[in-house]
């Protein structure tokens, strides 16, 4: 009699936890990120059923990162794997083998087309083409990476299809305002003044797309250091062309940057966000911030003379 009372005073407890306890969390969809602008990216278009998270973190430079044994690991235990592509990751192929994940890493630039550069040393029988990974630096192209994360989170999560395009759909509204507002800052600068310098070629997409010229002693990687001629080539090119900011960045040594304008008496215009966001204090902890940080910054610097 004991015996039974008890069990169906303990049936009766179950149902009681059963019934007041929320519904089991729906498992969150792992999605790993190479670097912070696409785990920005992908916390838009995922939302809360997503757990991002990235292998370059706030203002570190993708371009040098050197994977720790335990990102093999992280590559592995995720579901999705975003890369931005475009030779920006050249240690990822490594990393994935090591990982022997199954799942092939999406590439976010997909459908971009890609700006090549020449490289700027210019010595004849000495130049060749680079391709430029900096895409996310055109409002337009970031819009490509938000569809194509769109696309490969459905293909992981189809139950979330609906709750993704929504995010997506509202994201792109944000991108079309900002975009506009970019060609409104840069059409108050004038055209003469439209002209400025920062350490490595991380703007070439932003130029093509919003008409600011940017000119780099070093190429589009940071791998190089830039030369003594390329250094000598934009202190000349500054004089005579009367360019009048230099530019440090977040992700770059700024020592080159300052020495190029003590030598010709550029100002340093401010510190603009190329290939990294900030941490959450920074100025630029997400995509849009960092957008906005960056056109506040020259059109401070270019607006007048
Ligand atoms: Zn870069």
């Amino acid at each position: 009699m004991m015996i039974r009372r008890h069990a169906i005073a303990f049936a009766a407890a179950l149902a009681v936890l059963f019934a007041t306890a929320p519904a089991p969390a729906q498992e969150k969809v792992r999605v790993l990120a190479t670097f912070s602008i696409l785990g920005d990216f992908v916390k838009n278009v995922g939302g809360d059923r997503v757990e991002v998270s990235t292998l370059v973190g706030p203002n570190s430079d993708a371009h040098v990162y050197s994977p720790a044994p335990a990102d093999a690991k992280r590559v592995a235990a995720a579901k999705v794997v975003i890369t931005n592509g475009l030779g920006f990751e050249g240690w990822m192929a490594r990393l994935v083998k090591a990982s022997g994940t199954k799942a092939s890493p999406v590439v976010a630039t997909k459908g971009i087309k890609p700006r090549k550069q020449q490289d700027a040393h210019g010595h004849a029988g000495h130049s060749h083409d680079s391709t430029d990974p900096h895409a996310w630096q055109s409002v337009a192209n970031a819009k490509i990476y938000v569809a194509n994360i769109l696309a490969a989170l459905i293909a992981a999560d189809p139950a979330g299809k609906a709750a993704y395009e929504a995010n997506a759909k509202a994201y792109l509204a944000k991108l079309d305002a900002l975009d506009k507002d970019v060609r409104e800052a840069v059409a108050a600068i004038p055209k003469d003044r439209r002209r400025i310098i920062t350490s490595h070629d991380a703007f070439g997409y932003f130029q093509a797309a919003y008409g600011i010229e940017f000119i780099a002693p070093q190429g589009v990687s940071t791998e190089s250091e830039p030369s003594a001629q390329d250094v000598a080539r934009i202190i000349r090119q500054i004089k005579q062309q009367k360019i009048p900011a230099v530019f440090l960045e977040n992700v770059t040594d700024p020592r080159l940057i300052q020495r190029i304008a003590a030598e010709t008496g550029a100002r340093v215009g401010g510190q603009l966000y190329s290939d990294a966001l900030t941490d959450e204090k920074g100025a630029a902890p997400t995509y849009i911030d960092m957008i906005r940080h960056n056109v506040k910054q020259l059109a401070a610097a270019l607006g007048t003379s």
